[in-house]
């Protein structure tokens, strides 16, 4: 019998923190998060990330999308700021960072163009940064772009995006936590490992298990919404250990309400983002 090394938590409403929100407030008080997703067939997770991001209370938003794309965001959400791709059909920017405080990439970018990917990476040291889905992907086949990534910075897995993040599976519970955790302390990282009370990993070798959702957040599109609101938050300002509790937690209760308005089997990931408070 192996002992774990890991200190356990469990997320309750206590470890919540509102943000303050001043009267005298503009939305330059809220920060202005940049957010590359989307390509040319996978674009409703540009919408929902932009979407949940700006419902999470965020000042501005700017969404770098292919040329191809930006009707279909720009007449979904009139909120968001629009960044054009060079390319029709898939994310390529002249990166600069300078006047966002926080990025966040990978929610439907799709596998074709991991060059650019690394491109991307080496504009972003000391940026407040959260990587999920293809993103996660490109980092477990070039495994060496890992050191590029900033301290702290947020990865939001499922199960097999974790794998190949990993390059290898595990044969109980047990040994995966174990192994999640090993991999945060080690790079350094915050990794949201989500799925049923999904588990964040923390750089001090903790782990927060989330007590809210359900299997309603089983569908399409469930976890482009957490990549929003946690952008959100960490442009408003939370540390990046904050907005990675907080975010898991407050997708969980929109996603509890969600099904309570509409059942387990019949809410989408919409409705997540319409049940955010
Ligand atoms: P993704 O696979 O990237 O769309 O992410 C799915 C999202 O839904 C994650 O935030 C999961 O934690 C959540 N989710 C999926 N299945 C469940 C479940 N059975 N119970 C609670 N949350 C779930
Ligand atoms: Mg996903």
């Amino acid at each position: 019998i192996r002992e774990a090394k890991t200190k356990y938590y469990y997320t309750s409403s206590a470890e919540i923190r509102p943000l303050a929100r001043s009267s005298f407030s503009h939305k330059g008080t809220f920060g202005h998060a940049f957010l590359v997703a989307g390509s040319y067939g996978m674009m409703g997770a540009a919408v929902l990330a932009t979407k949940a991001c700006l419902r999470s209370g965020v000042g501005k938003i700017t969404t770098h999308v292919p040329k191809k794309c930006v009707d279909i965001l720009q007449i979904s959400v009139p909120e968001v700021i629009v960044d054009i791709s060079h390319n029709d059909y898939h994310f390529d920017g002249i990166w600069n960072f300078t006047k966002y405080d926080a990025v966040a990439m990978g929610p439907g970018i799709g596998l074709e163009n991991i060059d650019k990917f690394e491109e991307f990476l080496k504009k972003t040291p000391n940026k407040k940064l959260i990587i999920d889905a293809d993103g996660i992907t490109f980092l477990g086949q070039r495994p060496e772009l890992l050191k590029l990534l900033p301290k702290n910075t947020i990865l939001t897995p499922h199960p097999k995006e974790f794998k190949s993040l990993i390059g290898r599976g595990w044969e109980n519970d047990f040994e995966k936590l174990e192994i999640l955790s090993e991999f945060a302390v080690s790079k350094k990282i915050i990794i949201c490992l989500k799925g049923k009370n999904t588990a964040v990993a923390l750089p001090n070798g903790e782990i927060h298990f989330n007590s809210t959702g359900n299997s309603g957040m089983a569908t399409a599109g469930s976890g482009d919404v957490l990549t929003g609101i946690i952008l959100s938050f960490l442009a408003q300002g939370y540390p990046p250990e904050q907005a990675a509790i907080q975010g898991v937690y407050e997708h969980g209760l929109a996603g509890d309400q969600a099904a309570k308005n509409r059942s387990e089997r019949s809410m989408i990931a919409s409705d997540i983002i319409e049940n955010l408070r």
